[in-house]
């Protein structure tokens, strides 16, 4: 995993072709100089401000330095399964003694960073506050850390929503994100792959047992989507993995309905130096 996508705030807006203009060009503007102004009004008119605490910053789609180090970003090594961070290097891939030990249901999990400090803000504003101004920015962050997954699948698929929730909520942050991932990596968007076939509880304040009773057999991928996964590799998307219990459902259900393979990319892992979300 290389830090593409990672430097601190003021190298953010330098990758050209990474972003989409901020604003849209009249037809057939193409001049470069014609662009630049445009896009010094849009700051002059939008000021570039930090993602987390609203401080004015040089770019947009961006964090301040001091938010930036409150991002604790999972790098290698890790365990080649569940994407958790280890403590030693052996030049090679390597298991945890977790995963050997009871393996999930796909093959590999990745993480943009533990589920602390800022993260926790940006996943809480995209849950909780409509922010999808942080989209972007996460999904760069996505396509950097799933770097090795997105080369090896051919659909991303988002961890629905509870309709219920979907209700209250307006909408499904999974799906935001793998919306943005699909269209950074050029894989194909297949939002409706997955379905709740029968309602849960909240897995907040449960046991990892009873996270993985909870949600067994709760999710289904419709008959009239079938095709669409059958011998694909699958990119699975949530926003936060605790226990893995709701990805590894997913992974089930994908898995039964014949896709190849399931990988699961995540912003944010519930690691040892992470709290369990609220
Ligand atoms: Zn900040």
């Amino acid at each position: 995993m290389s830090d593409v996508g990672r430097e601190p705030a003021s190298e953010e807006g330098k990758r050209d072709g990474e972003c989409e203009p901020r604003v849209p060009l009249v037809p057939g503007a193409r001049d470069s100089l014609f662009r630049r102004a445009v896009m010094a009004l849009s700051d002059v008119v939008m000021p570039p401000v930090c993602l987390v605490c609203r401080t004015r910053i040089e770019t947009h789609d961006a964090l301040c330095a001091s938010c930036w180090r409150r991002i604790d970003f999972i790098r290698p090594p890790l365990c080649d399964r569940l994407g958790l961070p280890l403590p030693f290097d052996i030049g090679g891939p390597i298991i945890s003694a977790a995963a050997a030990a009871d393996p999930p249901p796909y093959r590999r999990a990745r993480a943009v960073a533990a589920y602390t400090g800022a993260m926790q803000d940006l996943v809480h504003g995209l849950k909780f506050q409509d922010r999808h101004d942080v989209r972007r920015l996460l999904g760069r962050w996505l396509a950097d850390a799933g770097r090795d997954l997105l080369s090896d699948c051919d659909i991303v698929v988002p961890v629905p929503l509870a309709r219920g929730r979907l209700l209250v909520r307006r909408f499904n942050q999974a799906a935001i994100l793998a919306r943005e991932v699909a269209r950074v990596s050029g894989l194909t968007y297949e939002p409706m792959a997955l379905e709740r076939a029968r309602a849960t509880t909240s897995q907040i304040g449960l046991s990892r047992g009873e996270r993985q009773r909870n949600v067994a057999g709760a999710f289904a991928v419709p008959k009239r989507r079938a095709a669409g996964v059958r011998g694909r590799r699958v990119l699975l998307i949530d926003d936060v993995v605790t226990t893995g219990s709701t990805v590894g459902a997913c992974a089930r259900a994908l898995s039964r309905a014949g896709a190849a393979e399931v990988d699961v990319l995540a912003l944010a892992l519930v690691t040892d130096r992470g709290a369990i979300p609220a």
